[in-house]
């Protein structure tokens, strides 16, 4: 596990590799390279035994030259400034290549929400939300769920600024409950767009999923949803892992049936006498397709020798260094990079904030067919910028995609 690569220093190499194939200034390229505001801030909130908790908690808003910043609000104990300043640019970078009009924000609070109760967690959640008001809005910065987080939260974010607000404004975030205003496909979106992008790539190297063997390396909303759906256009899902380690079974598992499993023990670990294995073997098992669908640097440079998977689809924010992306790419290992491949969640975040403002709400089956559309259009996009300006990888394609997209729209706003 290569902890120790700073994610925004791989976020501006990731940039610098794509700005290297495009025309825009050295001066101008700075203002893409670096957030535009950050928000730090310690909260202080009672615990249930009448102590007073103190909160590291963030709110970066990188880049909001498309559109209201957007982006999830993380809660993990190795949240950091550099973190979240990181996970915001791949926001901005991440709305671009899927052409919805944001920019890129988020957020986290440095804390391990096992560790509290769901009183604290409320508690906790609102002081936050009380910090971002001044903020944040539906036509300013709109947080969603991410790591740790989820309906329960936006919803008391909602109620937060609603309050303090005197107002009714759903659209101030994405993610919610259905009841409290969300949208049916947000859920799974993260999922659904990780499947439509593994479809895609398949299609376009010439084979298909049916019967292709998948490693999924993290079992929470996503990577478990991804398993799911992937299971549904034939592939066979041999391997998961969470944090208690991989289990494996050649013939593959039920992917639905494990996720009961890890819901009712805790983790993956026992299900169906499967063969056990730690995260790394999971990550360079000889599979067709490896999902890593947990936090950022889970491949570094060392491990991407080892890879033995044909293809990587990125449903974590990150999960790949630049150094191992080097390598992946001589190593001719296709990667779908998050910023496509899992924009599925911001996507359906933007249809939710759609029907918000218009008080008029879809049905799964629109939500879902208007997601393919849009993931559909943004790999043509990028398969087209990789083959026409002979880009050397699909990240780098999809950051060229995207920098000309933003470049495009500060240009024009002559600001
Ligand atoms: N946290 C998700 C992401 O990293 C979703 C963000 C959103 O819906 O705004 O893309």
């Amino acid at each position: 596990m290569a902890s120790d690569v700073n994610p925004f220093e791989s976020l501006q190499e990731q940039i610098d590799d794509a700005a290297a194939y495009s025309d825009v200034d050295d001066d101008v390229l700075e203002r893409f390279k670096r957030p535009e505001r950050v928000l730090e801030t310690t909260l202080s909130v009672e615990l249930d035994d009448g102590s007073l908790g103190t909160f590291e908690a963030y709110r970066s808003q990188f880049n909001g030259d498309r559109g209201p910043y957007k982006g999830g609000i993380r809660y993990h104990p190795n949240v950091t400034r550099d973190e979240v300043k990181a996970l915001s640019g791949w926001m901005a970078y991440k709305t671009a290549v899927v052409n919805i009009p944001y920019g890129g924000g988020k957020g986290g609070i440095a804390l391990d929400p096992a560790e509290y109760s769901t009183t604290e967690l409320e508690r906790i959640t609102r002081a936050y939300a009380t910090e971002l008001r001044p903020l944040v809005g539906p036509d300013e910065d709109v947080p969603a769920p991410d790591v740790n987080t989820g309906q329960r939260e936006m919803n008391w974010i909602k109620g937060t600024y609603e309050t303090l607000e005197n107002t009714t404004a759903p659209g101030v975030v994405t993610g919610k409950a259905i009841e409290s205003g969300g949208s049916q496909g947000r859920l799974e979106a993260t999922g659904r767009s990780v499947t439509l992008a593994a479809r895609e790539a398949f299609s376009y190297l010439g084979t298909g999923l049916e019967d292709a063997t998948v490693a999924v390396q993290g079992y929470g909303n996503a990577g478990s949803i991804a398993a799911h759906l992937l299971e549904g256009e034939g592939a066979r899902v041999v391997a998961v892992s969470d944090s208690s380690g991989a289990i494996y079974d050649e013939d593959g598992l039920d992917a639905g049936a494990a996720k009961d499993h890890k819901a009712e023990t805790g983790s993956v670990a026992g299900y169906d006498d499967c063969e056990e294995y730690s995260n790394d073997e999971l990550l360079t098992m000889d599979v067709d397709l490896l999902v890593p669908a947990a936090l950022e640097n889970a491949i570094d440079a060392d491990l991407a020798e080892d890879v033995e998977a044909d293809v990587i689809v990125e449903a974590a924010n990150g999960p790949l260094t630049p150094d191992a992306d080097d390598v992946l790419t001589d190593r001719d290992v296709y990667v779908l990079p998050d910023v496509l491949a899992n924009a599925g969640g911001v996507t359906v975040s933007y249809f939710e904030w759609v029907q918000n403002r218009q008080r008029f709400y879809w049905s799964e089956e629109r939500v879902n067919d208007e997601l393919e559309t849009v993931i559909v259009d943004a790999f043509d996009d990028l398969t087209d910028a990789f083959e026409e300006r002979d880009l050397p990888n699909f990240r780098t394609a999809a950051y060229a995609v995207g920098l000309r997209r933003i470049v495009d729209a500060y240009e024009q706003s002559g600001n």
